[in-house]
């Protein structure tokens, strides 16, 4: 998708701080983050959302799972507690519409989310 961010920063036409690279995903920092640890982790193929991803070809959920486990292993945070959050939707937040997972930890996270 030509027009997509995340589609350009898994073509490497736009910089990214990218942390990890394992079969069908990237995980990248955040620009702005919102904890001491703060990735993106994304499929290099395009899809718009949960939804779209859900309904995707067999095991890219699971890949993308594991890989955002395998991203609070190498960032150190796994025992001590990450979160992984998906926006879904513009009411949820959702500004970039290519499906990522917001892989968050480093600090204490408080619940609800805001
Ligand atoms: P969303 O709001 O869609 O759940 O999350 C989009 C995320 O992408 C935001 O946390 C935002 O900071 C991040 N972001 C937006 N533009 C860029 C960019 O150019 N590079 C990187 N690495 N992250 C970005």
């Amino acid at each position: 998708m030509t027009d997509c961010l995340f589609c350009k920063i898994v073509a490497k036409q736009v910089p990214a701080d990218i942390v990890m690279e394992v079969g069908r995903a990237l995980a990248f920092r955040d620009i702005n983050p919102q904890a001491p640890t703060h990735v993106l982790v994304v499929p290099k193929s395009h899809y718009e959302n949960v939804a779209a991803l859900a309904a995707a070809d067999d095991g890219l959920a699971d890949d993308l799972l594991k890989a955002c486990h395998a991203v609070a292993v190498q960032e150190g945070v796994a025992d001590a507690g990450y979160r992984v959050v998906f926006n879904t939707g513009l009411g949820a937040g959702q500004t970039v519409f290519h499906v990522h997972a917001h892989v968050l930890g480093g600090r204490d996270l408080t619940w609800p989310p805001g």
